[in-house]
């Protein structure tokens, strides 16, 4: 075998270290993060991934409520539920096991679901942020972070390779492909009416895979020197899982990442640093992070509402403005005690 195999534990351990960390300083600031997960009836792994995110919730400090539906429920029980836990503050992220049952509608449960708890990546809020290349307050869908993550792993940058992507599936194609963009390779996407498949991925000098066709991509396909991450899950008719990947593909190239113990044993701890953010995001939406750090000694960041909760740069009642951006600091008694815990109206 020539291939260095790209196994996801270690970086599973490193993201899980860092998680486990974050969620210490949030509980030190009163903070205890929790996921929301709904799952409607079981089908195929979905039950399964739930009960692991418990697992891995309770390795990490984290709560999670499992919203667990019946196959047959309404659409609007769906709905409902994703509501009320977008809708409550205790709870930072929220996401929904696929695939739904063909009654429930996929887009009609994300209308309801809060973008900033969106720790799957797949409100079209999220979608359009990912295409603006804006992570800043963005969640980002984790089978496509995964896949970058062991590359990363692989000590491999994309930027300037040549990249196929196999697969332009919502879920994984499609949104890597546009992160690879954003980091400056030069991607082909295939799928299936690609005419030339073997032709562009021996071309290429990272691979892809996200097709869900097991043994898709061939030995002959590939050429010495390429990374290949496989993304791709299909189970055969012995019940074993098996990638897009012919696993002899290691005897031809540099860097070929496992399925099982690849890209999918680093979604699940991907799905909670997701959720980690989401809890910045709450704290910056609330106002809370005001209240816990120091002030800095010549300004202060103003945050997005006002002490009468307008939105930034509203006018409110008495004809100023919520700050936007660092403002000058007043120099009011108030303000030399540090003591405010939400963000004031300015003069404009
Ligand atoms: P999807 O929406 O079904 O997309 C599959 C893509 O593969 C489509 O774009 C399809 O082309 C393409 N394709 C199918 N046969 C092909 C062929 N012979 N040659 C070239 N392209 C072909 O799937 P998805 O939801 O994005 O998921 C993709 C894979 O990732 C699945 O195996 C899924 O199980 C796996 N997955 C893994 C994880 C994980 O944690 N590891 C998470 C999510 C998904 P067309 O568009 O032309 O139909």
């Amino acid at each position: 075998m020539t291939a260095i195999i790209l196994k996801a534990a270690d970086a599973a351990a490193r993201i899980k270290a860092g998680i486990a960390a974050e969620v210490g300083e949030a509980r030190a600031r009163g903070i205890r993060p929790r996921l929301g997960v709904v799952l409607v009836g079981e089908h195929g792994a979905s039950g399964a991934y739930s009960r692991s995110k418990i697992r891995m919730g309770s390795e990490l400090g984290v709560e999670v409520e499992l919203s667990s539906l019946p196959a047959d429920v309404s659409e609007a029980a769906v709905v409902a539920e994703v509501g009320r836990l977008s809708a409550d503050p205790g709870t930072h992220g929220v996401m929904v096991e696929l695939p739904l049952p063909p009654q429930v509608s996929l887009a009609r449960v994300l209308a309801e679901l809060d973008p900033a708890k969106d720790v799957d990546g797949t409100h079209l809020v999220n979608r359009g942020k990912l295409l603006r290349g804006d992570d800043e307050d963005a969640l980002f869908p984790v089978t496509p972070l995964a896949c970058l993550a062991l590359l990363e792993e692989a000590g491999v940058s994309p930027e300037g390779r040549s990249v196929a992507v196999v697969g332009r599936g919502e879920t994984v194609g499609l949104p890597l492909a546009v992160m690879l963009v954003k980091m400056s390779a030069t991607v082909t996407v295939c799928h299936s009416r690609t005419a030339d498949l073997a032709g562009v991925v021996s071309g290429a000098e990272i691979v892809f895979t996200a097709a869900g066709r097991a043994g898709l991509i061939v030995p002959s396909m590939l050429r010495p020197g390429q990374t290949v991450v496989d993304a791709g899950i299909s189970v055969l008719p012995n019940g074993k899982i098996a990638g897009d990947v012919d696993p002899m593909a290691a005897e031809v190239v540099a860097r070929l990442s496992p399925v099982p113990g690849g890209v999918g044993s680093l979604t699940s701890a991907l799905i909670f640093r997701n959720l980690m953010k989401a809890v910045r995001l709450s704290e910056r939406r609330t106002g809370a992070a005001v209240a816990w750090r120091p002030l800095p000694e010549r300004g202060r960041l103003a945050g997005r509402r006002c002490a009468e909760g307008r939105p930034a740069g509203r006018r409110c009642e008495d004809g100023r403005y919520a700050g936007r951006r660092r403002t000058p600091l007043r120099r009011d008694a108030e303000n030399r005690q540090g003591l405010q815990s939400m963000p004031r109206c300015l003069s404009p």
